[in-house]
């Protein structure tokens, strides 16, 4: 009541006031504090006059009120233990991996729990729980300069004109026609394409969740630099560089919580079309892929230029797994997920036809972020589960492309383990692009775990190794 109160008078009582608290070292966040200072004062004030009641009455009627404390006490001391377990996670994960760190700096993964609870607490418990367990974070450089990295070399002029690139979610090869799944046909449009569509496969995803899985797709962040993606050029800059019009447009958010460690990325682009930000006039607020294809279209139907270079982010088959009449129509027998692979299917075929219409020649590479895990084998469903094992890496890996050339060049990134990686797409790129690395990309089969550790690919954690006690076979 007291919040709503402050909401209602104010309208932006938010983490950042009691940030502001928290950072009274710095110039402006004490400018702020003075700004809010009305609003600070009646929160210590409500403060001390609960603190007041709460005394005066264990004062008058000691037994009474003891009786009311104790159920706040333990849930109380329940959110301490809670919280406790976090904040070693936290430090389990920088222990785990130096690019943490900067992962937590954009996506203040410390202080999400305090936030959940200060969410979940509407009074003044909730602001003081925020205030003790909320960590002073440093906010990363937005404006850091990005360096050209040191292993590119040129190698003439672009060799594709225009190329899109479609990052999906979740998706499983295992549920997709073109990999062989035969109990129901989720890839109709895919399987039409024929031998202009080229296939690898096994595909896997350098991590098992979005905020760590999609920077390594667009730039050069890895398993133990991950920094990289914010200090080196990533593929967006370089096409710009080559003279590419570049543009990002996503159906999933770019500024969120679990979504800021590819905000950076897609504000690369010249033209950027999100729910939460956008360089045009129109907010976009979509609420399926499909919305995506009015924009494309709008974008292919500006004066054409040269080159360009489109990445579209999808909501693909992220849980709750989404689809519509006409894919239920298609496949009355199919679950969710299979729907929704027909879905993204459909996307895709909408995105080919609006090319096919407005773009002399292109290359449409697709991918997705991570993989999903369908069937429980003891580690959890979805992905970004520890102990969940390899579906949640397995991923597509397509193009589609008039020229077999590329589909051949694509070989040159296999992994000496055999797999490719999704983070193939990006030296395709760059070749396409008319650049080259001068370093070899094989050698090693790394990923990014959701524990934040760094496994070769060969090594992940399964369900398996929950029972056999990993972590202390890790010394973890
Ligand atoms: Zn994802």
């Amino acid at each position: 009541m007291f919040e709503t109160y402050l909401l209602l008078r104010y309208g932006d009582f938010s983490d950042g006031i009691l940030d502001a608290i928290l950072n009274t070292n710095s110039a402006e966040a004490l400018a702020f504090l003075r700004a809010k200072i009305i609003v600070i004062i009646i929160a210590v004030a409500s403060g001390l006059l609960l603190t007041y009641l709460l005394f005066i009455n264990a004062v008058r009627r000691p037994k009474w009120s003891l009786l009311w404390l104790l159920p706040v006490a333990v849930f109380w001391l329940s959110l301490e233990a809670r919280q406790y377990r976090h904040q070693q996670r936290m430090v389990q994960f920088s222990q785990n991996n130096p690019g943490f760190k900067i992962i937590n700096q954009i996506d203040r993964l410390d202080n999400y729990f305090a936030h959940n609870i200060r969410q979940r607490l509407p009074l003044v418990l909730g602001d003081y729980f925020y205030i003790f367990h909320s960590k002073k974070i440093s906010n990363l450089e937005s404006s850091l300069t990005r360096q050209t990295p040191p292993f590119l070399a040129e190698t003439g002029n672009p060799a594709v004109k225009h190329i899109i690139v479609v990052i999906g979610e979740s998706a499983n090869p295992k549920r997709h026609g073109v990999y062989g799944y035969q109990a129901q046909d989720t890839t109709p449009n895919l399987n039409r394409i024929g031998n202009e569509l080229c296939v690898k496969s096994p595909a896997h995803s350098m991590s098992n969740m979005t905020r760590t899985a999609l920077p390594p797709i667009l730039s050069f962040a890895e398993p133990e630099n991950f920094g990289r993606a914010y200090t080196d050029k990533n593929i967006i800059d370089l096409a710009k560089e080559r003279g590419y019009a570049t543009a990002w447009l996503g159906a999933q958010e770019i500024q969120t919580l679990f979504s800021s460690t590819y905000g950076p990325l897609a504000k690369s682009a010249y033209t950027v079309i999100t729910p939460d930000y956008t360089t045009q006039q129109q907010a976009f607020r979509p609420s399926d892929d499909l919305d995506l294809l009015p924009q494309l279209a709008q974008l292919f139907r500006q004066p054409q230029i040269q080159q360009t270079l489109y990445v579209l982010h999808l909501t693909g088959s992220h849980a709750p797994y989404r689809h519509d009449k006409t894919d239920q129509a298609a496949l009355p027998n199919a679950d969710s997920y299979d729907l929704s692979v027909h879905h993204t299917d459909r996307v895709l075929q909408g995105i080919m036809d609006l090319a096919n219409q407005h773009l002399p020649e292109y290359v449409l590479l697709y991918t997705s972020d991570h993989g999903e895990i369908l069937v429980d084998e003891g580690g959890g469903v979805e992905h970004g589960s520890t102990f969940g094992g390899y579906e949640q890496y397995r991923v597509p890996l397509l193009l589609k492309s008039a020229d077999p050339y590329w589909c051949e060049q694509w070989e040159q990134y296999r992994k000496r383990s055999g797999q490719f990686s999704n983070e193939s797409v990006k030296y395709l790129l760059l070749q396409m692009m008319g650049l080259r690395l001068n370093t070899d990309t094989t050698f090693d089969d790394k990923i990014l775990h959701s524990d934040y550790a760094v496994y070769n690919f060969e090594n992940l954690p399964t369900p398996k190794d929950k029972n056999n006690r990993f972590w202390e076979k890790k010394g973890l």
